[in-house]
C-alpha cells in the first residue's frame, strides 16, 4: 500500500530538511504547503493578497484554501506510490481531511513527530537560509554555507531568507503552533499512531531513525 508520510513539528524542528531527504529515499514527492502558499501569495489576486497577509502575520491559510491545495496537489501522477507532506496538517479540521484523503486513495498514513526544544526553535528559524536553485537549507548557526550567503552547489546563487523567519513573526507563528497545531500531537498520540524523534542531532543521523522507523511500519 502506497505511504503518505506526514512529518510533524513546530516551525524550526526539522520537517522541511528531513522531508526533503526522505522525498529523495523513498522517491516521492515532497509536499511543502508552505512552499505552495508562497508561491499563489505572488498572484496578484485577493486569494494570494490574502495569503501574504496571513503568511506575514504567522496566522494560518484557511482550512477551505488548504483543502483545494491538498486536493489538487495529491491528485498529481507523481503522487500515485505516496507522497511527504511538510507542514500539513496544522489543525484537526485538516487532520480529518488527511483521514478522509487516505481513505479515498487507499494509501497507509505514516506520522513523524520531530521534536525540538522550544529555545532551540527560534534560532533555528531565524538563521535559516535557502538555496533559490536547489532548495537546500542552510544555517548561518549551525549549518553555514562554504562561502558567505552562497550555496555551496549553485555559488552563482545568493541564498534566500523568508520574509516570514525574522524574530517577530517567527514569535507569532510559534503562538500559533501552539494554539492550532500542538492539540494534533494528543489527537494522533491517543491513538497510537505518533511515532517521535529527537531532532537534536545531525540531519543525516536523524533521517536514518526516521528511514528505520517508516520501514518497520
Ligand atoms: P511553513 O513553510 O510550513 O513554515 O509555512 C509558512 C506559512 O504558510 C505558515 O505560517 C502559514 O501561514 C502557511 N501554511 C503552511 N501550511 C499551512 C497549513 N497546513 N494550514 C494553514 N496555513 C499553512
Amino acid at each position: 500500500m502506497g505511504k503518505i508520510i506526514v512529518m510533524v513539528g513546530a516551525p524550526g524542528a526539522g520537517k522541511g530538511t528531513q522531508a526533503r531527504l526522505l522525498a529523495e529515499h523513498f522517491g516521492y514527492p515532497q509536499i511543502s504547503t508552505g512552499e505552495i502558499l508562497r508561491e499563489m501569495a505572488q498572484a496578484d489576486t485577493s486569494l494570494g493578497r490574502e495569503i501574504r497577509e496571513l503568511q506575514a502575520a504567522g496566522r494560518l491559510v484557511s482550512d477551505d484554501t488548504l483543502a483545494e491545495v491538498i486536493l489538487s496537489r495529491t491528485s498529481q501522477p507523481d503522487c500515485a506510490d505516496g507522497y511527504i507532506l511538510d507542514g500539513f496538517p496544522r489543525t484537526l479540521k485538516q487532520a480529518a481531511m488527511l483521514e478522509d484523503l487516505a481513505r479515498k486513495q487507499g494509501k497507509e498514513v505514516v506520522l513523524v513527530r520531530v521534536v525540538v526544544s522550544d529555545e532551540a526553535l527560534m534560532k533555528r528559524v531565524t538563521g535559516r537560509r535557502n538555496c533559490p536553485c536547489c532548495k537546500e537549507i542552510y544555517n548561518i548557526y549551525f549549518k553555514p554555507p562554504k562561502n558567505d550567503n552562497v550555496c555551496d552547489n549553485h555559488p552563482e546563487a545568493q541564498l534566500e531568507h523568508r520574509a516570514d523567519d525574522n524574530p517577530e513573526t517567527v514569535r507569532a507563528r510559534l503562538a500559533t503552533y501552539d494554539e492550532k497545531t500542538r492539540p494534533l500531537i494528543d489527537y494522533y498520540r491517543k491513538d497510537g499512531l505518533l511515532q517521535t524523534v529527537d531532532g537534536r542531532g545531525d540531519a543525516e543521523s536523524i533521517y536514518k531513525e526516521i528511514v528505520r522507523i517508516i520501514t518497520a511500519q
